[in-house]
């Protein structure tokens, strides 16, 4: 899905949009958001990256879709359609330095006016999410937690780089038991499960049960 860059977005704040209207007027928009621009994304980016305000661009794109609704008659619903491409420095799990992930998101999702709405949605479609939309909807918060759903559970550099020679030759066991020098054993399979910690965002989402009462 590329964008024609002669097609402005219209889109004179994507922090402020009428989701409805949108979805509604098959509107298309596409952008460019930076990490420093996401508080909670910079969080993430350790300080010692090369370069800590890397980009993603995005695509959204409204459209509606004939369902059946409560009154038995079909009426068109809205949706919407997120892509989102770029790359941010996390710090690798294994060997402690930054490196480059890269993010590719592709989401689709069901707008409903409000939070019950939400809830109700039979969500057995997996790659469709529910959102509650507005008329003041905050595109940028969206992305910016599509991209904290995305994060790696444990950020990691497919092959870590070489260790430093001066580790390697001679001198193990200068800074004690070494236990955190054998490559080998904290290799695959090894990994510690650590609770993902955007998992409480990802079911504030869906409607968590425990979330509703009052
Ligand atoms: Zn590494």
């Amino acid at each position: 899905m590329t964008q024609h860059p002669g097609n402005p977005a219209g889109l004179s704040d994507p922090h402020d949009i009428d989701l409805f209207e949108f979805a509604r007027s098959g509107r298309q928009a596409a952008g460019v958001v930076r990490v420093s621009q996401l508080p909670r994304m910079l969080n993430e980016v350790p300080v010692e990256a090369p370069d800590r305000d890397t980009a993603f661009t995005w695509q959204a794109e409204g459209a509606t879709q004939p369902e059946l609704q409560g009154d038995g008659t079909e009426g068109p619903q809205p949706y919407l359609r997120l892509a989102i491409h770029g790359a941010a420095w996390l710090e690798c799990q294994r060997c402690m330095t930054p490196y480059l992930q890269a993010f590719n998101v592709d989401a689709t999702y069901r707008i409903v006016s409000t939070e019950a709405e939400a809830e109700e949605f039979p969500l057995d479609e997996d790659e469709v999410e529910v959102i509650v939309g507005s008329r003041q909807f905050d595109l940028i918060d969206l992305i910016e937690e599509e991209l904290l759903l995305s994060l790696p559970l444990v950020p990691k550099h497919e092959v870590c780089p070489e260790v430093h020679e001066s580790l390697v030759s001679g001198v193990a066991g200068a800074e004690g038991e070494g236990d955190e020098a054998a490559p080998d054993e904290a290799g695959e399979g090894a990994e510690p499960e650590r609770p993902n910690p955007f998992a409480a965002l990802e079911s504030l989402k869906r409607g968590e049960p425990g979330d509703k009462k009052h």
